[in-house]
């Protein structure tokens, strides 16, 4: 399926041609989506979890983060201002927390289905592929299980000796019980090499994703990759636009992390091949103890503004917030 050999993917990652690269991958989104960008509302309803990813703010062991746990009427409310305020995609991620049974994660989706003609993504992290199809059959449309890095011995370090090959296995349950599935990788993790990424791109882009999301590592304080090397955003802009290049119709979010090194990091994702953002609709009480990477949620705004300043960013840039669901538009869903 590559259209670009892993060398001159590694050239254009070293910068070799960032106005070709961008232009490339701009006029590739404008053909799959014209000017639809698509706006996904997040509801980060908890962020109480048990694992100990080194680069993660939330990780169990940082005993500095206020732990809070949003419960299921409030959840479905976040949802549902969002829906009334137009957003047609929910996206809840939390932690990895198991005090969210099956039972309570399937009130939530059918009380915002019941509610609004909505899709519902899950980002629930390592949960069983049992629990996801139960979840599907009650209703929820997509999935988003970041791969991190698509080298085993690089996730075992960063994810603390979890396993690469379940998580790949979790996501190709996820596809085969008929989920629209994204995955990504965080983009300039400590000891990145071009040559990584440039097969990470590969790997992804033979996955056959739905949504492929990468954004630049922040080093979090309270964690133990806090001296490390930030990302940076050009890397991360070249290999989400290398992605739109290797995959034209797959739905690709311009990461709120970008934001983080550039007040216009979102702005310049969607002008360099682009087409997804996702705004924050946790409760403002709540937001910034999402504490993932520092700066993430900083602004404090409530449900209907945080959708109204993501519709006014698109139109700012001359695209539409699209009206539609966004749904996958590749082909043959299911490999
Ligand atoms: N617990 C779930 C979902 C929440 S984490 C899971 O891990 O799948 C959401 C995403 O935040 C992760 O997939 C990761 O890619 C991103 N993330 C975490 N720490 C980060 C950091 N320091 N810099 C950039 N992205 C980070
Ligand atoms: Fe938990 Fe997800 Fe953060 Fe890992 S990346 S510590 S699983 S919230």
């Amino acid at each position: 399926m590559a259209v670009l050999g892993r060398d001159e993917i590694i050239n254009y990652l070293n910068g070799g041609n960032d106005d070709g690269l961008y232009s490339t991958a701009d006029s590739l989104r404008e053909y799959s989506f014209g000017r639809e960008v698509y706006l996904r509302a997040i509801v980060e309803f908890s962020n109480v979890c048990n694992k100990k990813c080194n680069y993660c703010g939330l990780r169990a062991a940082n005993s500095k983060v206020s732990r809070y746990r949003m419960d299921v009427a409030d959840i479905i409310e976040s949802a549902n201002l969002a829906a009334e305020a137009g957003a047609r995609t929910i996206v809840l991620q939390s932690g990895d927390d198991f005090s969210y049974s099956p039972d309570r994660i399937e009130e939530i989706i059918s009380g915002i289905k019941g509610a609004h003609d909505v899709a519902v993504t899950l980002s629930l992290g390592d949960r069983s592929a049992a629990e996801y199809e139960h979840w599907f059959k009650c209703g929820a449309d997509r999935c988003l299980l970041k791969l991190e890095t698509t080298n085993p011995d690089i996730y075992g370090k960063i994810r603390c000796g979890e396993d690469f090959h379940k998580r790949l296995k979790l996501l190709r349950s996820l596809k085969q019980i008929g989920y629209e599935v994204g995955s990504g990788i965080i983009v300039g993790l400590p000891d990145y090499t071009v040559e990584q990424l440039a097969d990470d791109l590969l790997f992804l882009s033979d996955l056959g994703l739905d949504m492929i999301a990468a954004g630049p590592f922040i080093p979090h304080p309270d964690t133990p990759f806090s001296s490390a090397a930030a990302g940076g955003i050009d890397l991360s802009l070249r290999f989400t636009a290398l992605a739109r290049l290797l995959n034209p119709f797959s739905n690709i979010p311009a990461t709120s992390a970008l934001d983080s090194f550039d007040p216009e990091g979102r702005e310049k994702g969607l002008q360099r091949g682009c087409n997804v953002i996702m705004p924050s609709v946790t409760p403002v009480s709540k937001r910034r103890n999402y504490n993932i990477y520092p700066g993430k949620n900083a602004v404090s705004v409530d449900v209907a503004d945080s959708v109204s300043r993501a519709e006014e960013l698109i139109r700012a840039l001359g695209f539409v917030a699209s009206a539609s669901k966004g749904s996958s538009r590749r082909m043959n869903n299911v490999e």
